[in-house]
């Protein structure tokens, strides 16, 4: 009996359909490019449950004929393309045929439409792949498609599907895409009958990225505009102020496709270089308008991704426009500080007001070179303070010590009121730093540019980032603190509302208790917007909103969700890096000992969360070769 067989076509569909539908928002997408090549102006999508019941898209396109309704669903069916040439000068959103025929396969479609010229419109169902008969409907020129009970047919796909927030959020991405990317359309979004989003026909792209990104976004943009033969540049970059910890931000379209691309990814980071802290992204929106035949669209199941022919010139051009720009914008360090050695040269970045995000602004050093970051601004020097119980636990929380009854013993010598590692000393790591940490005699320390203790070791010489080690020393102590439920917690006499992109909001929301065990008290508002009752104390300098931010970045950083201590550590990280002491803070002799009692926590890391060397060692026997003491 033969064992190869053709596949019968509802397979066949369910197949494809795997590759073009994912998730509820793929079938946005689809709907809305299809929307777009029907010349639609107005769209309105409204999801139910994540998009898992209720899909419905209704635009005022032109419209389907009546008889064109049966073949709507079939695969390869498409009023976009006719001959082989016809795929190198695609000017549509879609051209394959497909997305109809892969959702209709998997879901229950209802399809009304009317076109401009008939005087009423036909309806038709798609249930799994089996079509109805077309009736009339009455209503206005356009479309409307309603989508349910996505993956009805496929439990397997249906159990993939993940919360209705995370569903939302891809879905609201998708929304924001076309909203963007096509400027003439008027977008609305709903979500189980609360509005997400609304974007009138009329508004600029400028005003596309305040309504979906908020002022934080908008208020830091230098527009971009370049032509290079037949190729045209344009769209707005960001204030390399306004980064992010994830690349999602860089929203790139072709010809008015969204779409993502390693080579241009790496032109946007490249044109930033020096100016965004390691695993830091920039925020751009770049349209790139060029003849259809320069790119295939065809390379990619959903379009995600295209093939350029040129793409080195295009890198060429992303770089050099966006460079020039922030050169423009005097945005790029112009002081250069002459240093010993090339080695360790750093940028400095003169008159300008520190990042919002890090606790100091400091700039990377040139490419390759990872041994000297200078602070941007040194902070006046800070009060140190002898601990009181009622002290303010914000800025002098790293003076303050932990309770009596609940802390750890506090340190005799210590001045800067740190408190005893909870480090047993034999888990302590061996490092060059361990010779006397644990001796009675004082380590010979001093210190050099109000920035660096450089210290004597039993090997050699150390040299400490002393802002480094204060935090590394305040992140092990809020550790032990969320650990043994002692975080203190701001509540706010009357609560701040925080607006947020809607899928935005609800992430955070999803994450409400992590964040409640490090002092965060959140409540949903509705609409976006989060009440924030309570907040962790050493955090009181920053924005709520500047915080909520921080976390939705460390939400979308990975794929996965990060764990309940993952995102904690990130905030404790924040919460360590603004409290601790600064470079440009003079100390004196028992502070530096009472730091240093600590330094295993640097040197044995070598780096602070930023991707910054924290302690540099120095041996002896190296310092003797260089001398030519030994050879
Ligand atoms: P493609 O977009 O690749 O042509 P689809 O399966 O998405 O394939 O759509 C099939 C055809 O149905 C399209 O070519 C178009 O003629 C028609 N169509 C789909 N959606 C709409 C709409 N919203 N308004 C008018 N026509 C539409
Ligand atoms: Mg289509």
């Amino acid at each position: 009996m033969p064992r190869i067989h053709i596949l019968p076509p509802d397979v066949v569909n369910k197949i494809a359909a795997g590759e073009v539908i994912e998730r509820p928002s793929s079938v946005v997408k689809e709907l809305l490019d299809n929307a777009v090549d029907a010349g639609a102006t107005q769209i309105h999508i409204d999801v139910a449950q994540g998009g898992r019941e209720l899909i419905r898209v209704v635009d005022n396109g032109c419209g389907f004929e009546a008889e064109d309704l049966p073949l709507a669903f079939a695969s390869h069916a498409t009023s976009k393309l006719r001959d082989p040439d016809d795929l190198f000068s695609i000017r549509t959103m879609g051209f394959r045929g497909e997305a109809l025929a892969s959702i209709g396969s998997v879901s229950q479609v209802t399809l009304e439409s009317r076109s401009a010229e008939a005087s009423t419109g036909a309806r038709i169902e798609c249930q799994g792949g089996v079509l109805s008969k077309v009736e009339a409907w009455n209503g206005p020129t356009g479309t409307r498609i309603e989508v349910r009970n996505l993956f009805y047919n496929t439990p397997a796909r249906r159990h993939f599907l993940k919360t209705q927030a995370t569903e939302m959020g891809h879905i609201t991405e998708a929304a924001t895409r076309l909203a963007l990317g096509v400027p003439r359309i008027g977008v609305k979004l709903t979500h189980n009958d609360r509005d997400v989003f609304e974007i009138p026909a009329s508004s600029s792209l400028a005003d596309r990225i305040r309504l979906c990104f908020g002022k934080e976004v908008s208020d830091f943009l230098l527009p971009i505009d370049q032509t290079h033969g037949p190729v045209r540049l344009r769209g707005f970059m960001a204030d390399p102020r306004v980064e992010r910890g994830h690349a999602r931000m860089q929203y790139l379209f072709v010809n008015g496709r969204w779409i993502r691309d390693r080579t241009l990814g790496h032109a946007i980071q490249e044109a930033y270089h020096g100016l965004l802290m390691v695993g830091r992204y920039a925020v751009v929106f770049l349209f790139l308008d060029l003849p259809p035949d320069q790119v295939d669209v065809n390379v990619h199941p959903t379009k995600a991704e295209v093939r350029f022919r040129d793409s080195q010139s295009l890198h060429h051009l992303v770089r050099s426009t966006l460079r020039q720009q922030l050169q423009r914008g005097n945005l790029i360090p112009e002081l250069k500080v002459p240093m010993q050695t090339a080695a360790s040269s750093a940028f400095i970045r003169p008159g300008a007001s520190p990042a919002p995000m890090a606790g100091s602004w400091a700039l990377m050093p040139p490419q390759g070179r990872d041994a000297a970051i200078l602070p941007f601004t040194p902070p006046p020097r800070r009060p140190i303070e002898p601990p009181t119980p009622a002290a303010d636990m914000g800025q002098e929380f790293m003076i303050a010590p932990l309770e009596a009854d609940t802390a750890p013993p506090v340190s005799e010598q210590g001045t800067l009121g740190i408190n005893e590692p909870s480090v047993p000393d034999h888990d302590r790591p061996i490092g060059p730093a361990t010779d006397s940490a644990c001796s009675d005699v004082p380590p010979k320390v001093i210190q050099l540019h109000h920035a660096y203790l450089v210290l004597e070791t039993a090997e050699g010489m150390l040299v400490i980032d002393q802002h480094a080690l204060h935090e590394r020393i305040l992140f092990e102590q809020l550790k032990e603190r969320v650990r043994t439920g002692q975080v203190e917690s701001q509540r706010l006499l009357i609560p701040e509302p925080v607006d947020l992109p809607p899928a935005e909001a609800s992430l955070i929301l999803e994450h409400a208790e992590a964040l409640a065990g490090i002092g965060f008290g959140l409540q949903d508002f509705g609409h976006g917007t989060i009440l924030v009752t309570a907040y962790p104390a050493p955090l009181h300098r920053r924005s709520p909103a500047e915080l909520l931010r921080r976390v939705v970045d460390h939400l979308l950083q990975s794929a996965k969700p990060p764990t309940r201590e993952q995102l904690q550590n990130d905030l404790l990280a924040l919460m360590a890096c603004h409290a601790a002491i600064k470079a440009g803070d003079p100390l004196s002799q028992d502070e530096m000992l009472s730091l240093l009692q600590f330094r295993h926590l640097v040197s044995d890391t070598h780096h602070c969360p930023h991707g910054r060397p924290t302690s540099l060692f120095f041996s002896k026997q190296e310092l003797d070769r260089q001398f030519r003491r030994i050879l």
